[in-house]
């Protein structure tokens, strides 16, 4: 489903990813990690063009990534995006925030929106909130709308930055619960996240990153028992 081939990135003086090859599969669910400023995010945002690249390749689908106008927008809509900040409009009520995209970007009718993101904040444990406005919610609430709002768009994948990082420790749970869910269920999707057990047990691959290099990839239970590099060990070791 995506592609990275070669993938060169500098801010400036700063090489923020170096020859980045990943290739995630459909179904995949692939976990993220690494020391803070290794590029993750920065990776994450080449691959909606949040972020361009130097040189190299996204391919999604097998077709190159747009680089502008509606083509890119429709490729937007088909990766789902979710952030640390939750981004939900603050002057609009929850099903409002579900319901934005799917009327205003795919055209559907207000009553089939409507009714389908009830189902998606049935889904993930929020229905009874629909008429509240975010500031009205806890944070793990308003993450899980935020994933209600990235799966009304009926993404191709689902990409997850740092999800829970900003959240209390007792919202944490209820937050990855919703992932688990949505990996069960066969979802592609790229998570970054400091949260080890949720990789362990839910990842098909791990990935770790340092100084924008993808040091080492591979099944979560090989990398966490027997990670090959000193650079993960290290890492591993600092975050226990
Ligand atoms: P964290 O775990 O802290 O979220 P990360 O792995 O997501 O870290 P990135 O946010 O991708 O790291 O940042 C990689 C490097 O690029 C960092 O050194 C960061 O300071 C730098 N960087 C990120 N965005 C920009 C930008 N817009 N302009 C300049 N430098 C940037
Ligand atoms: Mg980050």
């Amino acid at each position: 489903v995506i592609e990275l081939r070669h993938v060169e990135k500098h801010f400036g003086d700063l090489h923020v990813l170096r020859d980045i090859n990943l290739k995630v599969s459909r179904g995949e669910v692939l976990v993220v990690i690494g020391p803070s400023g290794s590029g993750k995010s920065t990776m994450c945002r080449t691959i909606n063009r949040l972020e361009t690249i130097d040189s190299g390749e996204i391919l999604i689908e097998g077709k190159p990534l747009p680089a502008e106008g509606r083509e890119l927008a429709a490729m937007r809509a088909e990766l789902g995006m979710v952030f640390q900040s939750f981004n939900l409009f603050a002057h609009k009520t929850i099903l409002e925030n579900v319901t934005l995209g799917p009327i205003d970007v795919l055209g559907m009718k207000r009553e089939d929106a409507e009714k389908r993101a009830m189902e998606l904040l049935a889904r993930v444990g929020v229905a009874e909130q629909a008429a509240k406005v975010p500031a009205q919610l806890s944070g793990g609430q308003q993450q899980r709308v935020a994933i209600a709002r990235s799966l009304a768009m009926n993404p191709k994948a689902m990409m997850f930055d740092e999800p829970t990082s900003a959240l209390d420790p007792e919202m944490i749970n209820e937050v990855l619960d919703v992932m688990v869910e949505l990996a069960r269920a066969g979802m592609t999707m790229v998570v970054v996240t400091h949260e080890m057990n949720f990789a362990r047990r839910v990842a098909d691959r791990v990935v770790f990153m340092a100084d924008g290099q993808i040091v080492e990839e591979g099944a979560p239970d090989e990398f966490f028992d027997h990670p090959a590099t000193q650079r993960a060990r290290d890492f591993l070791d600092s975050i226990k």
